[in-house]
């Protein structure tokens, strides 16, 4: 008998992305020397002098590099989150990161397909008009 696949689901938070954003940082930027310049002007040096002495929340991850290194990403409105739903990753496999705009979007788009109590069962749902997607 075949067992029923459960898909993984995990919640990834700012808190976590900005936990590991500064190891993530120093590897990314490892082959840097300390004077090499951003193009903020500021120098590889002085951003570690301030990850250093950073309390490492999501604020100020963001303030000192920026919200692509502190918050999680929607992979389908390609936004930054506060939190995302990550879908999948079993066995070393990729996995989907949904914020909660999208996952409402979904809930509601796949909400017209519940049986209603009115409804018979197997009445095909009524397809929403474009104009009232979400
Ligand atoms: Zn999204």
């Amino acid at each position: 008998m075949r067992q029923r696949h459960v898909p993984a689901f995990r919640i990834l938070t700012d808190v976590e992305v900005s936990a590991s954003a500064i190891e993530r940082w120093r590897e990314q930027y490892s082959h840097w020397t300390p004077e090499r310049r951003f193009s903020d002007g500021k120098s590889k040096g002085e951003v570690d002098a301030a990850l250093d002495a950073c309390s490492r929340t999501p604020s100020e991850i963001s303030r000192i590099l920026n919200a692509g290194w502190a918050n999680p990403r929607c992979d389908l409105c390609e936004e930054r989150a506060t939190v995302v739903a990550q879908v999948g990753g079993e066995y070393g496999g990729n996995t989907v990161s949904c914020c909660v705009t999208c996952a409402e979007r979904v809930c509601l788009l796949l909400g017209q397909f519940l049986p209603r109590a009115a409804d018979p069962v197997g009445k095909p749902p009524r397809p929403l008009p474009a104009g009232e997607l979400p």
